[in-house]
């Protein structure tokens, strides 16, 4: 027997819940690479704004460290212009060393104390007229000042040029007296200031811009584009005047690694999913699969519990490999004590072991009879019960064979019905035959009494003959003769009788039908007297046929007397019953045909159902009787309207008997 699926229902919440584990596991695994990067970008965020900061710092101080110096230098010739008489040259002298040492510086201008221009270098540049002319006031707002601090100062941007912002540093020029005599102006303009003084580097990776509080922009200096990053403002201090350095800076595009990366793990953890996904289908279906099994299991156990044939396998040896409930219910023995046995096997019957070897040995030559066959089994109590075996070949899952499957019935009982039905069918027909002679009992009577009043004459004449003296032995002779043939014809009467009534067992042996035929005519011969039917009867040289000869004369017996009852009110002349019979290759058909009522078709119906009579003495059970016989002698038999019949009614009844060898 196959051990029981371990598996259950909770199995399957179980593979749920571990299907999920991993999902979850993923999850997490994701959030943590995330925050992982997160983090990543908040460190490098920072580290960013750090460098920023520092650079700003840096640039910051490089600017004020040049214009300090500048400071200085114009601050210097401010002191050293005081007194000196040549000084418009010294002025020359040094703001043109000044200037080319300061390519941010767009002009020196020295001026009066009424801001007029006394000198400037360069001459050329227009600001300085405008700066003369016109002077936007906080150029002018810028020199007053200055002139009252008596000290540095720078003004507030201004745009020129159009949209080009300058600055202007102003610086006192004291006289001998101490007092302001003049004033030294350096012009800034803001954009040359950055392209002088921000590095090429520093443009590579930030924007420069000089704006207000404003958010007014005066100059700027970049040469990279795109989207801003982070941003840090510093006061532009000097020269001030609310003016913020602002620098900013721009993604590098060299975090496409970090971007692969994260598209990578986003990517992976798809693939992840998807193959999850995969693995939950499959097990989806597994699980479908076993529940299928499972059902299939059930299904399959309950059927072989429900199973009243036994079943039976064995492999290529011979030896068991299944046994269902219901062989083993059969045996009386446990799967246990036959599953794995090799032959002789426990039920079989000692008395037949040689006989069930051979069988055995038949089955595995693979030639047992496909109509099953037959056996002798032993229970495990020492019961002996019949079994109708049926071997089939067993095929496993492909296609190969790999043993045998035998259905065992246990036809015990079934054979004992089959023999109680023999056996009373078989007294059945001694009764019938009984009946029947009962029947004729009065005609065999006075069948016998013909004989024995013709023994009892002649017997009469031959003692009056002796008393008389005059008898000579050839007047007796012969009388005697005849008494002899009259009392074999006696003995032949009582014979036939006492054989007909004779219980037997029927036994089939080979014999001549023509016989039969004749030995039921003599036994008739006074019935069909009495009832005034000619009998006429056609019968070519016959085979013999393997047969029970009284039952065969029962039949015809029956067959005969029921046509000679159904001319009862046929007209005397025509009360003919005709007795038939044609050979062909494979049987004999025979005939008794009467002239008689017929058949009404409601009768035909019922007309071998046992005890269906139309008599009101007749017992209905002889044509039941007859089919019986002539089906154990593998023969038919049948009723048809007499088409021959000089009346217009009558029946046939035909019956055949194969013609088999003995
Ligand atoms: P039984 O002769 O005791 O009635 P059977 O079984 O021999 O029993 O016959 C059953 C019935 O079949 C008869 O009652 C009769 O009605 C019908 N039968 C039988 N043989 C003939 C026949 N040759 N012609 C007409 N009817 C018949």
């Amino acid at each position: 027997m196959n051990p029981p699926l371990q598996t259950s229902p909770g199995s399957s919440r179980r593979l749920r819940w571990l299907l999920a584990l991993p999902k979850l596991g993923i999850v997490l695994l994701l959030l943590a690479i995330l925050s992982l990067l997160w983090l990543l970008h908040r460190n490098e965020v920072e580290e960013d704004r750090a460098a920023l900061i520092k650079d700003v710092l840096w640039l910051e101080q490089n600017l004020r460290f040049h214009l300090s110096s500048n400071e200085e230098q114009i601050q210097q010739l401010a002191l050293e212009m005081a007194n000196l008489p040549g000084r418009q040259k010294m002025f020359r002298l040094r703001t043109e060393h000044m200037l080319k040492n300061a390519p941010e510086i767009a002009q020196i201008l020295w001026l009066d104390n009424n801001r007029q221009v006394i000198d400037a270098l360069p001459t050329s540049i227009q600001p300085d007229s405008e700066i003369e002319s016109f002077g936007p006031p906080v150029t002018a707002k810028a020199f007053e000042v200055a002139k009252r601090l008596g000290k540095l100062h720078y003004s507030e941007p201004f745009f020129l040029e159009g949209n080009r912002a300058f600055i202007e540093m102003l610086v006192p020029v004291y006289g001998n007296d101490r007092h302001i005599t003049g004033m030294l102006a350096v012009v800034y303009p803001l954009d040359t200031l950055l392209a002088n003084q921000v590095p090429w580097w520093f443009t590579e990776k930030y924007k420069v811009e000089i704006v207000d509080d404003n958010d007014l922009q005066y100059a700027t200096k970049t040469r990279i584009e795109g989207n801003s990053n982070q941003r840090y403002e510093i006061p532009f201090d000097p020269p001030g005047s609310g003016l913020l350095l602002r620098i900013t800076s721009y993604h590098t595009p060299d975090n496409s690694v970090q971007r692969l990366l994260v598209a990578a793990i986003f990517l992976l953890a798809a693939g992840v999913f998807w193959s999850l996904w995969l693995v939950r289908e499959l097990m989806k279906k597994r699980s479908q699969a076993e529940e299928a099994l499972r059902a299939e299991h059930a299904f399959r156990a309950a059927m072989e519990d429900s199973l009243t044939v036994g079943m039976r396998a064995r492999d290529l040896t011979g030896r068991a490999i299944y046994v269902n409930p219901a062989f083993c219910r059969m045996t009386g023995f446990s799967p246990d004590e036959l599953v794995g046995v090799a032959p002789p096997m426990p039920y079989w019957a000692p008395e037949q072991l040689e006989e069930t070897y051979a069988i055995h040995q038949t089955v595995l030559a693979g030639e047992a009879p496909p109509d099953g066959f037959e056996i002798t089994f032993m229970r495990k109590n020492g019961e002996r019960f019949q079994a109708l075996v049926y071997e089939a070949k067993l095929i496993d899952g492909n296609g190969k064979h790999t043993g045998w499957m035998a259905s065992v019935l246990d036809i015990t009982e079934r054979k004992r019905a089959e023999e109680l039905a023999r056996q009373q069918q078989e007294q059945l027909q001694f009764t019938s035959r009984l009946v029947t002679m009962g029947e004729m009992a009065s005609t065999l009577a006075h069948e016998l009494n013909q004989p024995l009043a013709a023994i009892a004459s002649y017997n009469t004449g031959c003692l009056n003959l002796l008393t008389d003296g005059k008898a000579s032995s050839n007047d007796i002779l012969p009388a005697l003769e005849k008494i002899g043939l009259q009392a074999q014809r006696a003995g032949k009467i009582i014979r036939r009788v006492h054989d007909f009534v004779r219980k037997s067992e029927p036994k089939r042996a080979p014999c001549l039908l023509g016989e039969v035929i004749e030995d039921c005519l003599g036994f008739m011969e006074a019935e069909a007297r009495k009832r005034h039917v000619r009998i006429e009867c056609d019968t070519p040289p016959l085979p013999p046929v393997l047969a029970d000869r009284l039952m065969l004369e029962q039949v015809l017996l029956n067959l005969i007397r029921n046509g000679m009852e159904a001319m009862a009110t046929t007209n005397q002349s025509n009360r003919l019953l005709r007795i038939a019979v044609e050979i062909s290759k494979s049987e004999l058909r025979i005939s008794v045909s009467d002239q008689g009522c017929g058949i009404a078709p409601e009768v035909r119906e019922k007309l071998f159902t046992a005890f269906f009579t139309t008599k009101p003495e007749g017992m209905g059970i002889g044509l039941s009787i007859c089919r019986s016989i002539i089906e154990f002698h593998r023969g038919r038999l049948w009723a048809e309207d007499n088409p021959q019949s000089t009346t217009g009614s009558g029946t046939m009844f035909f019956f055949t008997l194969p013609l088999e060898t003995a």
